[in-house]
């Protein structure tokens, strides 16, 4: 079959995402690949579909016993066999599983690092075909990364020792240039095909709030959300306990996760959480590594992270399943001397020596101070984030909380025939630093040098910021009204559109930051009363929103709701892995009446829709009949 077949049929989707296609073209043409791509892009289908259509066995190496028990349950559901190797087997199960991969049944085996180099399983492996050696999570083999896991190590090991080298493909959301070279040289890949994809998740909101009352305003935002499902993330062990506790008075479908809870206790709440059985889970940073949950609709701060590396990780929690969903940080002035503290306490670094210890807590503290300034900045939250991890995107993203309230429509058409006219008049010959330092009037060797202190725009726009010039600048590149030549120089050169404004009378506006107070003191009146609470939506107003999302819908999509955590229930396996929230909206807006109409929503696909097709369709046809 081909790709484009099996990504309809077992996982019914119609298109591919960015990166996907390459990745899977490589890897199928037997070139090793690293896919660096964000939390959620879909890095599982890239290995899955070619393990699908190459002659052998993919064995998956995964970091977490969670992690594989989810994406197996995943395949298994999507009608794909598959099955996992780790601790959790008891020795009976793990030979019947070895027994089954010998007689060929499954294309895919998730594997635990441990396990690669013992005798058992390189019996077996040894014995084996396998076409391909897939790592997630492969910075965990990097010792910069936040979850080094040294039996990562093993990987390149047990490669080595297969008769035939498979292809092996890595994938992994850490972009970090130290991490990237570290997966390249330890899992020792050859010529990879390399993908980043942006880091940007646009169907998650972000918001800053700096509520007087801050539990006031979690119970309020809970309150607005009924029957979604949400992580409160809290700095310490004891905010876990009072937050829990008091929304479990107030009525809160909740559990907590923290590092002093026993195991016991922590897996079941775990378990809950993921099965839907408890909505919201109260936590600390402690929670969520190897959570697939896909239908995470919010992520609370109840407090602000040490770092945005952390932010970004708990935060990027939210939305997996592409739905919008919203992202808010809590903050408190308290939150920085807390984390100062654990700076200053860090017990991981007791062994380094005197000097090592100073320069990393230099830099923990600048990563503290970068992510203060995010709870004050005045500017696009999500550009943000992405300058921090060294993208550059627009500076209004129109879907966090200061581009709703802190920007405004201004006219800049005076400020634009300046720079227009600044490229102009020195026949187009400079790049952007040259004419923003021009307009704005500096006075350095450089600009004499260039004779651009004697243009006739020299300083004309001396009282407008300088960040606030470039951003306009970008703003005339991105309508073409200006092109940089595509070379290192990038040379600014006019365009056909240019005399629209010079000329023609045409005017321009832009949204631009407001000039005023920092927003998370601007906010804090708001905070819990209720109401337009510092620009986030309204109920369900996240995932529900949307042209033709209307009240029909939303009742629907309860019920689909509903009928989907039962079948969960009987089928023993989380409700986003019957169905995601996504594929359900989809259901509420095509109401498919029969077998064909059914394949078209995404996320249906043919051994699903054997499977549970006609329970949905039997559901969407008797709300239809009560109309
Ligand atoms: P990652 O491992 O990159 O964080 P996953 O592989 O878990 O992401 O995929 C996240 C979600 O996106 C899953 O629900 C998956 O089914 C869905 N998905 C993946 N590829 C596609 C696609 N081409 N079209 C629609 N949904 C997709
Ligand atoms: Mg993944």
């Amino acid at each position: 079959m081909e790709k484009q077949q099996l990504l309809k049929q077992y996982f019914g989707y119609d298109s591919f995402r960015e990166g996907q296609e390459t990745l899977i073209d490589s890897i199928l043409e037997g070139r090793d690949v690293l896919g660096i791509m964000p939390t959620g892009a879909g890095k599982s289908l890239c290995y899955q579909i070619p393990a699908l259509m190459m002659r052998g066995i993919t064995l998956v190496i995964s970091p977490l016993i969670s992690l594989m028990k989810d994406q197996v349950e995943g395949l298994n559901q999507a009608g794909i066999h598959a099955a996992y190797l780790n601790s959790s087997l008891t020795l009976g199960q793990y030979k019947k599983a070895l027994l089954f991969a010998r007689e060929g049944r499954y294309p895919i085996i998730y594997v635990a690092p441990e396990r690669l180099l013992t005798e058992e399983f390189l019996d077996f492996a040894l014995d084996t075909r396998i076409a391909m050696v897939a790592v997630d999570e492969a910075h965990c083999v990097s010792q910069w990364g936040q979850d080094f896991r040294p039996s990562y190590l093993k990987i390149t090991e047990f490669i080595e020792k297969l008769p035939v080298r498979p292809v092996v493909a890595a994938f992994t959301a850490t972009a970090t240039k130290e991490v990237k070279e570290d997966i390249i040289d330890i899992l020792m890949l050859r010529e990879p095909t390399l993908m980043t994809t942006g880091f940007d998740r646009k169907n998650l909101y972000f918001g800053v709030m700096s509520p007087k009352d801050r539990y006031g305003a979690v119970k309020n935002y809970l309150d607005c959300h009924p029957g979604e499902s949400g992580i409160v993330y809290c700095l310490t062990r004891k905010m876990v306990e009072e937050v829990w506790e008091k929304l479990e008075k107030d009525g809160f479908s909740v559990t907590k996760y923290h590092a002093g809870l026993k195991d016991g206790e922590r897996k079941e709440n775990q378990e809950d959480f993921i099965y839907d059985r408890s909505l919201v889970m109260v936590a600390t940073n402690a929670f969520g590594m190897g959570i697939d949950k896909s239908n995470v609709r919010f992520v609370l701060h109840y407090g602000m992270p040490k770092n945005l590396e952390s932010y970004y990780q708990e935060a990027g929690r939210a939305g997996r399943d592409g739905q919008p969903a919203e992202c808010i940080l809590f903050y408190s002035g308290q939150d920085v001397i807390t984390n100062q503290f654990f700076i200053e306490n860090n017990q991981d670094n007791q062994e380094l020596d005197d000097l090592t210890r100073q320069i990393v807590m230099e830099r923990d503290r600048e990563r503290l101070r970068r992510m203060t300034f995010y709870c004050f900045t005045n500017d696009c939250l999500r550009d943000y984030i992405l300058r921090y991890f060294g993208e550059y995107g627009s500076n209004y993203c129109g879907n966090c909380s200061n581009c709703l309230s802190q920007f405004e429509d201004v006219d800049v058409t005076e400020m634009a025939q300046a720079i227009l006219g600044c490229i102009g008049e020195c026949r187009q010959r400079y790049g952007m630093n040259v004419i923003l330092e021009t307009v704005h009037g500096a006075d350095t060797a450089k600009i004499r040098g260039y004779r651009m202190n004697q243009n006739s725009f020299y300083g004309s726009l001396k009282k407008v910021p300088v960040y606030k010039l470039r951003q306009i600048l970008q703003h005339l590149i991105l309508k073409e009204y200006i092109t940089p030549t595509n070379d290192e120089y990038a040379i600014l050169k006019l365009t056909e559109k240019t005399k629209l404004l010079l000329e023609e009378g045409e005017r321009l506006t832009m949204k631009l930051a407001k000039e005023q107070e920092h927003p998370a003191k601007v906010k804090s009146g708001k905070g819990a009363s209720g109401g337009q609470t510092g620009g986030y939506r309204g109920s369900k107003g996240a995932l529900l929103s949307g042209e033709g999302f209307g009240e029909k819908e939303e009742a629907l999509f309860e019920k689909l709701r509903q009928l989907r955590t039962q079948i969960a229930r009987e089928e023993k396996v989380p409700p986003y892995i019957v169905f995601s929230d996504k594929t359900l909206t989809h259901m509420c807006m095509l109401k498919p009446k029969t077998r064909e109409e059914m394949l078209k929503v995404s996320g249906v696909g043919e051994h699903k829709y054997e499977k549970y097709g006609e329970r949905f369709q039997s559901c969407i046809l008797e709300e239809r009949q009560e109309d």
